[in-house]
């Protein structure tokens, strides 16, 4: 249905990657450190949510998550990520229906999307 592995990585751009508690604490933990020190170098508050995910600058998407590898387009902390990247996106993901779909029409295995309208 989707490989994550053939994708730039779109769900990692989203503006608002929210964390839960726990996710706070499975990154402390990962990384050794404090849930207040991985709370302050990894979190920060946004409107409707106590732990948001900090971004970093991408060249495709703008901004993407703080443990995006923007060279490999892959996640750097895949067995601590949060609750969330776990979940998504259930059955199909539409970004990559539509980035398949570009890259047939455009005859270009390689062509990254950078816009799509959910
Ligand atoms: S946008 Fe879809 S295909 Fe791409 S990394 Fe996220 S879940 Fe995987
Ligand atoms: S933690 Fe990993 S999977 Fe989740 S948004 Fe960040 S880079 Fe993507």
């Amino acid at each position: 249905m989707y490989n994550c592995a053939k994708c730039p990585g779109y769900c990692c751009s989203y503006p608002l990657i929210q964390l839960t508690k726990r996710d706070v604490g499975r990154l402390a933990k990962y990384f050794g450190l404090s849930f207040a020190k991985a709370r302050k170098k990894f979190t920060k508050v946004e409107v409707g949510a106590k732990y948001a995910m900090r971004r970093k600058a991408d060249v495709h998407f703008g901004r993407v998550c703080r443990f995006f590898d923007t060279e490999e387009r892959r996640c750097t902390v895949y067995k601590a990520r949060p609750t969330i990247c776990r979940e998504y996106p259930g059955g199909r993901c539409g970004y990559y229906d539509f980035l398949a779909s570009e890259r047939a029409s455009q005859n270009d295995p390689s062509h990254i999307a950078t816009t799509w309208n959910k």
